[in-house]
C-alpha cells in the first residue's frame, strides 16, 4: 500500500506546476491505457474523488474520477483533452488534495462546468454538471494547467497556511 501512495506526488514536486500536453487517439491509446490502470489502483488506495496525471508524474491532460457518487458524470470515468467551461455563480465549497495531504480549505468556484472530453477509446462525449462533480472537474482541470487548490486561496489563508505546507513539502511524500 505505502508503495502506491508514495507515488501521489506532493505539493513542492516541479511535476505538479507544469502545463499538461494534450493526448493523441490512436498513438498514445497503449500509454492510456497503462496510465489509467495505474491511477485507478493509486486513488483506490488513497480514497480519493479524483486524480490527475501529473499527479503521478505524467504531464498529459487526462484525469479520472470515482463516478460512484457522483451520478451527474454519467458513469464517466477517464477525462482526456478535456475542455471547460464554467459558469454560474461562485459557490463555497471545502477541498482537499491528495497532493497537499491533510489540507481541507473552503475555497470560492463557478458552480457549473460545462465539459466536452475524449474517453479511454477517443470518442469525445459532453457533461453540463453542478455540485461536487462541477467541483470535481474544475479541481482536476486545474492540476492540467499546473494549479493546486491552495494556490487559488485568499493571501490571508495562504498565509495561515505557509508553516504547514512547507513541514509537508519537507517531508515530501504522504
Ligand atoms: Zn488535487
Amino acid at each position: 500500500m505505502q508503495n502506491l501512495l508514495k507515488r501521489v506526488r506532493i505539493i513542492g514536486d516541479p511535476v505538479l506546476k507544469n502545463k499538461s500536453n494534450s493526448l493523441n487517439f490512436p498513438a498514445d491509446v497503449p500509454f492510456i491505457m497503462n496510465l489509467v490502470e495505474d491511477m485507478r489502483k493509486t486513488l483506490d488506495m488513497a480514497e480519493g474523488l479524483g486524480l490527475a496525471a501529473p499527479q503521478v508524474g505524467e504531464s498529459v491532460r487526462l484525469f479520472i474520477a470515482t463516478p460512484d457518487h457522483l451520478e451527474e458524470l454519467n458513469g464517466h470515468v477517464v477525462f482526456i483533452n478535456p475542455e471547460i467551461r464554467p459558469y454560474g455563480e461562485m459557490e463555497k465549497r471545502e477541498e482537499g488534495c491528495l497532493s497537499v495531504p491533510g489540507i481541507y480549505e473552503i475555497l470560492s468556484r463557478p458552480s457549473r462546468v460545462e465539459l466536452r472530453a475524449k474517453d479511454i477509446h477517443g470518442n469525445s462525449f459532453t457533461l453540463d454538471v453542478g455540485g461536487l462533480a462541477a467541483r470535481l472537474i474544475l479541481h482536476e482541470c486545474d492540476h492540467l494547467d499546473g494549479i493546486l487548490f491552495v494556490e487559488k486561496l485568499s493571501p490571508i489563508k495562504r498565509k495561515l497556511l505557509k508553516g504547514r505546507l512547507k513541514k509537508i513539502k519537507e517531508r515530501g511524500t504522504v
